[in-house]
């Protein structure tokens, strides 16, 4: 084998690798599989947006590099954005870093603030990717636990204080990934609170911004009073404008954090494609009738999907916010790896287990909206039907 440096060896392994080649297994023998697993938007982007990026690759001055913090004028629509989305000001040329996606960004956030032997708080369960930048920073990462009974908010006094003291940024998401839990503007006051207290920086992930249901218009961290002293806010315009693989995002907050994160991009990227920036800034600053119809297709996608589960006596809380449903592992299954492998062997639906997530997750499986209303019955009625045929 080649010799790799230790911090290949101390990245965290796919957890979900696995599964996903078990479900293209069962696709090439025939099998129809809905695969529910992975988080990957399945609409496409709005028609504005691919129009605006055609225009833009015909002039030629988008074939050059561009300035490594990412063109002014898309920093200037972000800063736009802000301000007519959650009312917040932002300095375009200091506070803006335009990402080549949220994940490489909050991946960049660890190496920024991180020296071996630090420490991050990391939600449990999570997202995984926060974990890759504190392992590859060669930190520690110490979860706090998303509590079932809190809405999948964390008791923030819960979290020990040696914790606190021992940390040197936290990892926030709401909506979340993968509870579908939301969390309001109190709760972004009390955690600056407990930044502020214990000198810990705060990097909030808004990836799913856009995305809450029942009326609900998920604040921004932003939006407390002081928030830019204490952190990043990372969002993407993966959900939003269902541009995943168009890999943009972009960090708002401090301008010392933002100038470090354009120090490593510089290193590794130079910039994003131009014509891309120049789309993003044509799906931020165009018509947004396109976001809300986003939040009602999963809104009319979730209703769909657990009406039909509870139709059939398996109990599944509609999730506030986020395009995941947070499934409890039904009585008579002992983990939710067994579950999900049990769905995927007799039912032909793929679900991603809550342990893949933190300790924390055990007990649940996601499941992503990530299918038409009908596929997502589909997949309920397959779920309901393999359970039941196993009491
Ligand atoms: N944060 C969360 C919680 C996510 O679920 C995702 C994508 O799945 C991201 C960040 C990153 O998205 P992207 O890298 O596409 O911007």
């Amino acid at each position: 084998p080649i010799p790799m440096a230790d911090r290949m060896h101390r990245l965290p392994k796919q957890f979900f690798a696995n599964l996903v080649a078990r479900i293209e297994a069962k696709v090439r023998a025939g099998h129809d599989v809905i695969n529910l697993g992975q988080g990957n938007p399945d609409l496409p982007t709005p028609p504005h947006i691919v129009e605006a990026l055609r225009a833009a690759v015909l002039d030629p001055r988008t074939h050059r590099y561009s300035p490594f913090t990412g063109l002014p004028a898309l920093k200037e629509a972000v800063a736009a954005f802000y301000e007519r989305e959650y009312g917040v000001q932002v300095d375009p040329t200091q506070e803006v870093a335009i990402l080549f996606g949220g994940k490489a960004g909050l991946v960049e956030l660890s190496e920024v603030f991180l020296n071996p032997g630090d420490a991050a708080l990391v939600p449990d369960p999570g997202y995984p990717d926060y974990w890759s930048g504190i392992a590859l920073a060669g930190a520690e990462m110490i979860p706090y636990r998303l509590e079932a009974g809190r809405g999948f908010l964390p008791d923030l006094a819960r979290v020990p204080e040696a914790d606190w003291q021992r940390a040197k940024l936290i990892f926030v998401n709401y909506p979340n990934n993968p509870t579908g839990a939301v969390a309001d503007l109190s709760f972004y006051e009390e955690l600056a609170a407990y930044a502020r207290r214990h000198g810990v920086w705060v990097v909030h992930d808004f990836a799913y911004a856009a995305i809450a249901f029942d009326g609900f218009r998920p604040p921004s961290f932003l939006q407390v009073s002081g928030a830019k002293e204490l952190g990043v806010e990372i969002y993407t315009l993966s959900k939003t404008y269902n541009m995943a693989g168009w890999r943009v995002a972009f960090a708002v907050g401090h301008p010392d954090i933002i100038a470090g994160i354009n120090l490593i991009q510089d290193h590794y990227y130079v910039s994003l494609f131009p014509a891309v920036q120049l789309a993003a800034c044509a799906a931020l600053l165009g018509p947004q009738d396109c976001v809300r119809e986003l939040a009602a297709v999963y809104q009319a996608r979730r209703d769909a999907f657990v009406g039909a589960l509870a139709a059939h006596g398996l109990a599944c809380p509609p999730q506030p916010g986020s395009f995941f449903t947070w499934m409890p592992v039904p009585p008579g299954f002992s983990s939710s790896a067994m579950f999900a492998d049990f769905l995927l062997d007799h039912a032909d639906v793929g679900v991603a287990p809550g342990i893949g997530f933190g300790r924390g997750g055990e007990g649940y499986v996601r499941v992503g909206l990530l299918a038409p209303e009908a596929r997502l019955v589909e997949a309920a009625e397959r779920i309901a039907k393999a359970v039941q045929s196993r009491r």
